[in-house]
């Protein structure tokens, strides 16, 4: 299980592991935020520093602690840590057999009653994290409620959690809740450049994600980068826009399982999310309250476009965009909303009302 230390949550993380060495740990933890901003990492990482022999403290990655957690896949091979994580299992929600055992049924997890039943075998802590929290259902919600009330000496629970209020009332009182914002835009920036994003294209997705990291990068994974280009040809000069549009189906990129149709309104939402984002920063640019930093790269050229039409243009396209993106939910057939999504686009330069 890799372990690291999440840019831009050091300290929040430092004031727990004071906490831990002085006592005052709270048995129950919420770290709540955005998505993809490091929230889980987070949790991993405070997590090391309280199995590591010389904590609770910034981990030491070098003790036998350290070294059982980052071991193995992705659960880690710590005898004191379980980590319930329905993205890596595959899980649409975290049933109730991963928070408790029912009478006469068999589970193929260990859960996470089961788990703190036991003694601390290598640490004088357990501790269970909870990836997606707001994913339990209801019933493993009430399951962990008996935990959350009657914890076992030296339990720490933490639930990581982008949907707090998908929690019970009764989960999220019996908690001490940690706000994550997102890390910065430089952080964000950064980590789309090592995954390879040019800087244009980064700048895109950090606009488009409000500066989070994870998602941007899960963007960047589903093909934003040729979306982008994409949406440059389609403002090029003398573009056909229509025949442009068509090239939207040919694009390569991991639009998730399901359906043709299915597959196609993900892959439709994602290039108008993409063309909102641009819109959105050109309109800013056009009141000079962003800078206009891509020169080169995908997005650019659209954005250099949008810009040069003005704010009153981008007013209009931005509304119109938005109201093709709630099309798209409201079950449209995906090649006639693009059709009416590029037109509309048309139609803002030329500043109709
Ligand atoms: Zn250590």
């Amino acid at each position: 299980m890799r372990v690291f230390e999440p840019a831009g949550h050091g300290s929040s993380i430092e004031g727990l592991w004071r906490a831990a060495a002085t006592g005052r740990l709270s048995h129950a933890l919420l770290f709540e935020g955005p998505r993809g901003i490091g929230k889980f990492a987070a949790a991993l990482w405070f997590t090391a520093g309280l199995l590591c022999r010389a904590g609770p403290g910034r981990p030491c990655l070098v003790c036998p602690g350290c070294k059982q957690l980052a071991a193995g896949d992705w659960r880690g091979g710590h005898a004191d840590f379980l980590r319930i994580d329905p993205v890596e299992e595959g899980w649409d929600e975290i049933p109730v057999s991963a928070i408790a055992e029912r009478a006469g049924e068999r589970s193929s997890v260990q859960s996470l009653s089961s788990f703190l039943s036991l003694k601390a075998l290598e640490s004088d802590r357990r501790v269970v994290v909870v990836r997606e929290a707001e994913r339990l259902n209801e019933h493993a919600q009430n399951a962990l409620l008996k935990t959350l009330e009657e914890p076992a000496p030296g339990t720490v629970l933490v639930l990581e959690c982008s949907r707090p209020l998908e929690l019970l009332p009764t989960v999220r009182s019996r908690t001490v809740r940690l706000a994550f914002a997102p890390p910065g835009r430089a952080v964000a920036l950064a980590v789309l450049e090592d995954a390879g994003a040019p800087r244009s294209t980064a700048e895109a997705l950090v606009e488009l994600t409000d500066g989070s990291p994870g998602e941007s990068l899960r963007l960047l994974r589903q093909g934003a980068d040729s979306m982008l280009e994409l949406w440059d040809r389609i403002f090029a000069p003398g573009s056909d826009t229509l025949a442009c549009a068509g090239a939207l189906w040919e694009l390569e990129g991991d639009f998730g399982d399901g359906s043709a149709l299915a597959v196609s309104r993900r892959r439709l939402a994602l290039f108008l999310e993409l063309g909102t984002a641009l819109v959105h920063r050109a309109r800013r640019v056009a009141v000079g309250a962003g800078a206009e930093e891509s020169a080169q790269g995908a997005g650019a050229g659209a954005l250099a476009a949008l810009v040069r039409d003005g704010e009153r243009a981008a007013a209009v396209r931005f509304h119109r965009l938005v109201d093709r993106r709630r099309d798209v939910d409201h079950n449209l057939d995906p090649g006639a909303v693009l059709e009416l999504a590029l037109l509309d686009v048309r139609a803002g330069a030329r500043g109709l009302p």
